[in-house]
């Protein structure tokens, strides 16, 4: 069997999906390979005056629907297959959304938790002289990812500018509010992802309050979607972080955990130290300690992958007892997963669509950058909620009609709007 990768999974939709739509052999070659890939080394001193390399991406996979978009991930496992997956669907993303983007990708291998403020500071200043020629509000709008944040976003702006003599609000997005960001970035993805399923639910006729949800990731997205499922009258189940989770029947207080989680570091931390837990404490709180593993077959009805990629897979999909799966992680469900799931009737909201909330408001963010204009938080919600909710339909209409998975029609709904530009830019 092939060895599976980010990059194998994506081509296994793509492949499938382009022979749905009959593309023909030149449409097909514009997705075999990204347009440009970018890898070099840069060079930061330490704060022990050490010099140290880092490899670095910047990987731009297709641009004919306007620039490259997609973030900038930190990682010591960084690599150029990842990078080039996460372009590619970054692509489709931008097309399911229907915004102005291609999809790009960046990446620096390194594990940010081993250097200082100051050395981050130098990496990512070096990462933009590196890729100076190839980014840009025009050319490639990068943005955060995994350990990437918005006071990198802004060193990555100043250097930017300091560099060409330009203003340049918008080469890159998910930047502080007090230097050019956009309100409603921080909760984009989770508002996005949420809006999605409130549609869906009313669709089904589904209430609600006889709803419980599991989480997989108590970041920035998976927390920021429990916030929200809670207010809505969802019951939140389960929630996790790296070290583990909790489980409720009854429900779990995202609030509660939120404290929790601050004062010890851990979604768990109140009733465990590792894997030593007091046992009394958690039957007082009527809460149970579960692992990463263990949560993913809780029994629930909607299960939220928000943490990590190909977590469900051949081995635990037939595990699985949520009857929806709503993918804020990219790439979480294998492609055996997904066959197994979809014989046992579970509905997935695949990544592409799912999580383009984010990519969504980094959209707003960019044309506040080149307009000057600064939009209210309501007009940035009511947008959104157009957006997603266009995406959603799209993706319904033409999984209904071509009588695919969400995730084939999702990809087809991308592929088909790429191929369009490509024709009506004459690159075809
Ligand atoms: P984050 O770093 O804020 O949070 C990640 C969470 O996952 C943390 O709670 C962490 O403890 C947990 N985690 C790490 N390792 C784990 C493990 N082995 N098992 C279980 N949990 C683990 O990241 P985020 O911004 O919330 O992003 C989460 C996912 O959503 C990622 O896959 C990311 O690519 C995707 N995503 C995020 C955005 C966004 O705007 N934040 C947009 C699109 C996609």
């Amino acid at each position: 069997m092939p060895v599976s990768t980010p990059y194998t999974r994506f081509q296994k939709t793509l492949e499938e999906v382009m022979q749905k739509l009959k593309l023909t052999p030149k449409e097909r070659a514009f997705f075999a390979k990204p347009q440009n890939t970018y890898k070099t080394e840069i060079h930061i001193k330490r704060d022990s005056g050490k010099e140290q390399a880092f490899q670095a991406f910047r990987i731009q996979f297709n641009n004919a629907r306007g620039p490259f978009k997609g973030g900038i991930r930190y990682h010591p496992e960084a690599n150029e297959e990842e990078v080039k997956a996460l372009a590619a669907l970054m692509s489709i993303k931008t097309a399911v959304v229907n915004i102005p983007f291609g999809g790009g990708k960046g990446g620096v291998q390194c594990n940010p938790k081993e250097l200082s403020r100051k050395e981050l500071e130098a990496v990512s200043r070096a990462y933009v002289r590196a890729m100076i020629r190839h980014i840009g509000a025009d050319i490639d709008c990068p943005a955060p990812d995994v350990n990437t944040n918005p006071a990198i976003m802004a060193w990555m702006r100043d250097e930017f500018e300091k560099q060409t003599h330009t203003y340049s609000p918008a080469m890159i997005t998910g930047k502080p509010l007090s230097y050019g960001g956009s309100l409603g970035r921080d909760t984009a993805t989770a508002r996005g992802a949420f809006f999605i399923l409130q549609e869906m639910m009313d669709r089904e006729a589904r209430d609600p309050e006889e709803l419980k949800v599991a989480i997989q990731g108590f970041g920035n997205a998976g927390a920021t979607m429990a916030h929200f499922l809670h207010n809505a009258g969802y019951t939140v189940v389960a929630v996790s972080d790296s070290q583990g989770g909790v489980y409720s029947p009854e429900g779990v207080d995202p609030v509660r955990i939120e404290k929790y989680k601050h004062k010890t570091g851990q979604v768990a931390g109140e009733y465990c130290k590792g894997s030593v837990c007091d046992i009394k404490r958690m039957k007082l709180d009527g809460v149970r300690h579960v692992t990463n593993e263990q949560l993913l077959e809780l029994p629930c009805d909607i299960l939220i992958p928000a943490a990590l990629d190909n977590v469900i897979t051949a081995k635990n999909a037939r595990k699985i007892r949520a009857k929806y799966i709503l993918e804020i992680a990219n790439g979480p469900t294998s492609p055996e997963a997904d066959t197994i799931l979809e014989k046992k009737g579970v509905k997935i909201v695949p990544d592409v669509l799912a999580n383009a909330g984010g990519v969504t408001v980094s959209y707003f963010e960019w044309v506040q950058g080149r307009s000057g204009e600064l939009w209210t938080a309501e007009r940035v919600d009511n947008e959104l909620r157009r957006i997603m909710l266009d995406a959603y339909k799209s993706v319904q209409r033409e999984a209904h009609r071509g009588n695919m998975t969400y995730r084939q029609a999702a990809f087809a709904v991308g592929i088909r709007r790429m191929v369009d530009a490509m024709h009506a830019r004459g690159w075809l």
